[in-house]
């Protein structure tokens, strides 16, 4: 498909943003230029996922379509059992909600933001053990994903042990940075979260990207293919969760995958009262058939090796501009340090938010901030969280943009380093007490209005 993109002027996108309420979420798609929001659901499909679309089968109950999702999910994930739903966060509805009650711990290399929302409105605390590494934005680890074994350790052997209730491992860790887990760190944390009998839960989002990197940067994997990393990568798991948004190569869809046939049962059950007949779950059937297309396309190395690339290219692009990113790039997106960029911000004045508002006026850009913004508030105190790193996460859609367009983003970052001191902090006048993120508002603060 190809879509014609408008273009504003800087006074216009000045305009847009105030009328947005100093939230990005709150433009219209049409006033944005280059969209890197998110790379969830907005990437291009292929010809034969449009094939698929036409053939899907639409039948209430064992669709032909649900058949060939099976088909798709036991060759690419050996799993056994598979739950569609209609998106990532529905999968964790339905299995965070029926596993956890209050009082329980879950812990993870790095809950993604919605997760972390389900395990907490089950009264669980979540507890993220990224490992060293990856608090330093500018160390070139190569899984920098990864779980601290060391802490994770400690906790399973200690006296909050008891309640830990599931090991969640993000792949790729999308807090993180959209960064890798090797398969040994993936290995030891699962093995040791089995010792303690906890179940080991995957987030599957970019299983794909993550074999890639396993193949690229861990020894003992370039020979293997990104389909047999993959299929070695989901032994490590007890359930997986899927996001089918991203690495499914699909508009819309999440996956339930299970071993257990007792469990299955009992999620398909939560699933007629949430989602929908355990074979179509939320979903029509022509985007159940171009799913089961699109896990298989995602392993083609080529595609891998072009989307990793594109990413990487505008990362070194940006870093060229004198903008620190997170290093290495992640596999989805580059992560702007805004806190290092924007130095003269505080974070209880949204650098990052100020960087993203500052780049879609500069450019026409939309990225998504992921720092105090999107921390929100400690569910027991009620103080607001900041995290070690301040960023801007500018997302690539799939089979979206090309090359230079991305060059235009890296551009416009370049013009925003000439002056940062001219990015002012921002003011937060409204939030909704969860995933305050997504409707949050600001007001710019002038110089006058600081302390
Ligand atoms: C996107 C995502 C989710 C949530 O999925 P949605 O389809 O947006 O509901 C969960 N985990 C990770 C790692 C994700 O990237």
């Amino acid at each position: 498909m190809v879509e014609s993109i408008r273009r504003t002027t800087r006074r216009e996108r000045e305009q847009l943003i105030a009328a947005a309420g100093w939230n990005l979420f709150d433009l219209k798609a049409e006033d944005v230029t280059i969209d890197l929001l998110t790379d969830s659901g907005t990437g291009a499909m292929s010809q034969e996922q449009w094939a698929s679309m036409m053939r899907g089968d639409e039948s209430y109950a064992g669709s032909r379509s649900f058949g060939r999702l099976q088909e798709s999910v036991r060759d690419v994930f050996g799993f056994e059992h598979v739950l569609p739903v209609h998106q990532g966060r529905a999968a964790e509805h339905l299995y965070f909600g029926m596993l956890l009650e209050e009082g329980g711990i879950v812990v993870s290399n790095g809950h993604f933001d919605t997760t972390r929302a389900h395990v907490e409105i089950t009264g669980t605390e979540a507890i993220d053990l990224p490992c060293r590494e990856n608090s330093d934005p500018r160390t070139l680890a190569p899984f920098k994903g990864n779980i601290d074994l060391e802490r994770l350790g400690l906790l399973l052997s200690g006296p909050d042990g008891m309640r830990v209730r599931a090991l969640v491992m993000t792949l790729t860790n999308n807090t993180g940075g959209g960064q890798p887990v090797s398969m040994a760190n993936l290995a030891a944390a699962s093995r040791m979260a089995r010792e303690h009998g906890i179940p080991v839960v995957l987030d599957i989002a970019r299983f794909a990207e993550n074999s890639w990197f396993v193949k690229e940067r861990e020894q003992g994997w370039a020979t293997k293919s990104v389909a047999e990393i993959a299929l070695a990568t989901m032994a490590h798991g007890d359930v997986a969760l899927m996001s089918a948004k991203k690495d499914g190569l699909v508009n819309i869809g999440g996956l339930v995958l299970t071993r257990d046939a007792l469990l299955h049962e009992r999620l398909g059950q939560r699933s007629i009262v949430f989602e929908g007949f355990p074979t179509y779950g939320g979903l029509a059937g022509r985007d159940i058939d171009a799913l089961a297309t699109g896990l298989r396309e995602v392993l083609d190395e080529q595609y891998l090796s072009y989307r990793v690339g594109q990413v990487a290219h505008m990362a070194d692009r940006i870093e060229a501009a004198g903008v620190p990113t997170l290093r290495p790039a992640g596999g989805h997106a580059v992560y702007v340090d805004a806190g290092s960029l924007l130095s003269h911000i505080p974070p209880s004045q949204f650098p990052a938010q100020a960087l993203g508002c500052a780049l879609y006026v500069e450019g026409g850009v939309r990225g998504v901030e992921i720092g105090s913004n999107m921390m929100g508030r400690d569910p027991i105190t009620g103080e607001n969280r900041h995290p070690d790193i301040e960023l801007l996460r500018l997302a690539v859609p799939r089979r979206t943009y090309t090359h230079t367009q991305l060059e235009t983003v890296a551009d416009a970052l370049a013009g925003i380093a000439l002056r940062p001191e001219k990015v002012s902090g921002l003011d937060m006048t409204y939030e909704a007490p969860v995933l305050r993120h997504f409707t949050a508002k600001f007001r710019p603060l002038t110089t006058a209005r600081k302390h």
